[in-house]
């Protein structure tokens, strides 16, 4: 996903370099001012953002659409063996972070898609094994405590009991490997044979991990609503809510990607789409920015952000839905 262009306010730009500066810094403030107003409804709302250029770019980039949280990759996602994060470009991320007061809790770097956690092919759950180690310590080496992926895959060719097993294995390796760093299990769509569309697979790898405080789950509207977790019904959001604390349990709901879906309901297929424009609707989207369980965590788009309507207008389309408490 690349970075998103700038809002509509930030369009208006002078020609002139000076006032270009003068202006960067002006809005440069604005923003801050406006995420600190944003903070104190307790909504962390924001966006997946690019990190071309260096990792630190992530924070400017969150900043320019007006976001309090955000997701970003470690790196390429078509290789499984990167080059090392470099120590200094890690030290300016955590350095952006902090001056421009982004808490490690609202940021939740995605896992690579190459990853298969809970692949029976040996070699592919080798490399995969391999690939969370190297995540979780470019977590740890950016400050970051939360780190999402998605969990993996049967192929169909082994049981997803198994799946789970090696998924939780895979976990408790990497635990042992680098301290601190939690592993947020995203949920599925249940496509194919990927485990994670139901929350009792997810509560079932919980089940299995061997520090409990260090897993967690990162909540998809888009995936629950194909995996048939009906959204768009009145009182859907909660209904969903409900149940997610009674099978995993609230405190491990440490994300939610807000996402609409061009699937329907139960079709299992991972379609995101922008906020209101799909089959989960503007309604679900109003009840999950006003949901008390939501205050403090992460609210993160993933959506096509299609000209107009791009991840600065969601944002402040769903502040505005936001209720006065
Ligand atoms: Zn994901
Ligand atoms: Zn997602």
């Amino acid at each position: 996903m690349g970075p998103r262009k700038r809002g509509a306010r930030k369009r208006k730009r002078s020609q002139d370099a000076l006032v270009e500066e003068d202006s960067q810094n002006t809005e440069r403030k604005a923003d801050e001012e406006e995420g600190d107003g944003r903070r104190k409804k307790k909504k962390y709302i924001g966006a997946h953002v690019g990190i071309q250029g260096g990792v630190w770019k992530a924070v400017e980039s969150c900043l320019q659409m007006g976001g309090t949280s955000f997701a970003l990759f470690l790196g390429s996602q078509r290789s499984w063996k990167r080059p090392a994060l470099d120590p200094s470009a890690a030290e300016k991320f955590r350095v952006q972070c902090s001056s421009h007061g982004f808490d490690p809790a609202h940021i939740v770097p995605h896992g690579s898609y190459l990853m298969n956690c809970g692949s029976p092919k040996e070699d592919v759950f080798a490399k995969s094994q391999e690939l969370l180690v190297d995540e979780l310590g470019r977590c740890h080496m950016l400050g970051l405590r939360l780190y999402n992926f998605h969990p993996g895959s049967s192929l169909g060719t082994i049981t997803t009991e198994q799946c789970v097993e090696k998924i939780a294995g895979a976990i408790n390796h990497a635990h042992q490997q680098i301290p601190d760093v939690v592993t947020v299990l995203e949920n599925m769509s249940g496509q194919g044979s990927t485990v994670g569309g139901k929350f009792s697979e997810l509560r079932g790898i919980i089940d299995r991990v061997r520090d409990q405080s260090r897993v967690g789950v990162c909540l998809d509207t888009c995936h629950a609503f194909s995996a048939g977790y009906d959204l768009a019904a009145e009182g859907g959001v909660k209904a969903m809510l409900d149940q997610f604390d009674q099978e995993v349990g609230r405190h491990y709901l440490k994300a939610v990607h807000l996402n609409d879906s061009k699937g329907q309901l139960g079709c299992h297929l991972d379609r995101h789409e922008d906020v209101g424009k799909g089959n989960i609707g503007i309604s679900a989207f109003r009840d999950i920015v006003n949901e008390p369980r939501l205050d403090n965590i992460p609210l993160i788009l993933e959506t096509p952000g299609r000209p107009g309507f791009e991840y600065a207008e969601q944002i402040e389309l769903l502040h505005s839905l936001c209720e006065e408490k």
